[in-house]
């Protein structure tokens, strides 16, 4: 296990503090990890802007080379990067190859794409051609709940657009990320793609010093919010992934089984922690007693324990600060009258286990129907009417996801179109792709990620204007 940073394509030890990273699933100490100082900081940028000046002109087919080796790498070390993510994440080994598949999908996927150059003629007979050139040095700032996916999502379309590249994990979750940086560094030249570990402060001097052209952060809208106030001397390009409290609506014409199977699937994804999933239920009172009995049942059903068992179906929380989070949450709830739907299972002695809980008899108002709770638990309140529900599922300073659950296709995108999201879903949620723009609105985010669209953000348009 490689617990170095890797700065100039060296494996390099931090200088500064130690930090132990945690096994969630019975809080034994796993690696201890030596943070970066400020001066290897500032080695990475200095290195990275280095590279960048041979990098910027590689061709787009060594780029495909080295992706489709990488991809090919990643793919031959599924089964170590999978324990690695489980160990130091939590979620299940079954969830974590799907994580190890995704990323090299998505490799494969920003590997096709062609970076546009579009020719514009005048009609006095000047030719314009507009470039997407690269930016230069990106930092990648990710979070905790999907390490080494959401690394892939930062670190591939800054190096499609021919930039170098610096990712900061989570202090939380940093292993499976230095691995997917030391499988790309055997296929890039030193200096492109770079890692600095630690803790908050690390992400800080990353993202605010003067040589960094563009930011990608996924993570709290807290932090976000701070990246873009430190962008702004420099007047660095920022894309921000922020936090949701994503609403799903069950209308009366639903799939009930269906319904209920896709509805767990997303709001108890990753024990509840990914960005985009379902973290309001909104269910038309007609079928709220079929729906919600087999909510139940689907999370009664859940086998809690050590995501590394191949027989636990639901692992931990990963970390302290979100297991007690999301215990205040259910507490609060349960002291103004939310009731407990799911029945209380025994929990191993040790770890940050939350079973699934289903709370009714809630309303906005409350902690965890307003804010996000980002765990295994889902409140889920009763509606009557279409219009009411939408505004109340409008009435948030979020605006991530939103989803509709109806056999009527075409009233559920007539009511998606009334939707205040990036994203909304009809009979599914939290199911991303790599061809689709994805992005928050409100306090969710700024700018997009994935598609043509979010690719280009990681470039400058250069107009040429040619006379004859
Ligand atoms: P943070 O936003 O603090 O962490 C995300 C990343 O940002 C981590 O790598 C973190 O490092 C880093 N970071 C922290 N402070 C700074 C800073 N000032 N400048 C640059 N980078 C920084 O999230 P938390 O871990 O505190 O989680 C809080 C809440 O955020 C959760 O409860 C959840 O609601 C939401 N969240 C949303 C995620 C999403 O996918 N949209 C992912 C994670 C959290 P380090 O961890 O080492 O401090």
């Amino acid at each position: 296990m490689h617990t170095d940073l890797i700065i100039n394509g060296q494996q390099i030890q931090g200088q500064a503090l130690s930090f132990a990273v945690i096994n969630p699933a019975n809080e034994s100490v796993i690696a201890e990890v030596a943070s970066a100082s400020a001066g290897q900081v500032n080695d990475a940028v200095r290195t990275a802007l280095q590279a960048f000046k041979a990098w910027k002109n590689v061709s787009d087919d060594a780029v495909k080379q080295a992706f489709a080796k990488i991809a090919a790498d990643i793919r031959a070390e599924k089964d170590e990067i999978a324990q690695l993510i489980t160990l130091e994440q939590g979620k299940t080994i079954g969830m974590a190859q799907f994580e190890v598949d995704a990323g090299a999908s998505w490799i494969d996927y920003l590997s096709g794409l062609d970076i546009p150059v579009e020719t514009i003629q005048e009609p006095k007979g000047k030719t314009i051609k507009v470039y997407n050139r690269p930016l230069g040095v990106v930092a990648s700032v990710t979070p905790w709940n999907w390490p080494f996916m959401i690394a892939v999502w930062h670190i591939f379309p800054a190096l499609k657009t021919k930039n170098c590249v610096i990712n900061k994990p989570s202090e939380y979750t940093p292993l499976s990320t230095i691995k997917l940086v030391e499988i790309i560094n055997r296929h890039v030249p030193a200096g492109v793609c770079s890692i600095v570990l630690g803790k908050g402060e690390i992400g800080q001097a990353l993202t605010e010093h003067a040589d960094v052209a563009k930011v990608t952060f996924t993570g709290s809208t807290r932090t976000g919010q701070s990246i873009l106030s430190h962008s702004v001397s420099s007047l660095k390009s920022v894309v921000l992934e922020l936090g949701g409290n994503d609403a799903g609506i069950v209308l009366a014409d639903a799939d009930v089984e269906r319904t209920a199977q896709g509805i767990f699937a997303s709001a108890f994804l990753n024990a509840g922690q990914t960005c985009a999933a379902l973290k309001r239920l909104y269910v038309h009172e007609s079928v709220y007693e079929a729906l919600t009995e087999k909510l139940v049942q689907i999370a009664n059903a859940q086998v809690i324990g050590d995501g590394a068992n191949p027989e636990v179906t639901f692992g931990p929380v990963q970390n302290k600060m979100q297991y007690d989070k999301v215990n205040a949450l259910i507490a609060d709830a349960v002291a103004r009258g939310g009731q407990v739907l799911t029945a209380s299972k025994a929990l191993p002695d040790h770890g940050y286990f939350i079973a699934p809980a289903l709370i009714a008899n809630v309303q906005e108002g409350i902690a965890l129907v307003d804010e996000e709770q980002f765990g295994p638990v889902l409140p889920i309140i009763k509606f009557n009417a279409v219009d009411e529900v939408l505004e109340r599922s409008n009435n948030t300073q979020f605006g991530l996801g939103g989803s509709i659950w109806s056999t009527d296709l075409a009233k559920a995108e007539q009511i998606a179109s009334q939707m205040e999201t990036g994203t909304v879903w009809i009979n599914s949620h939290s199911d991303l792709s790599p061809a689709a723009p994805f992005g928050g609105w409100k306090l969710s985010g700024l700018g997009y990620s994935f598609g043509l669209e979010g690719l280009l953000l990681f470039t400058h348009k250069q107009a040429v204007h040619i006379s004859g």
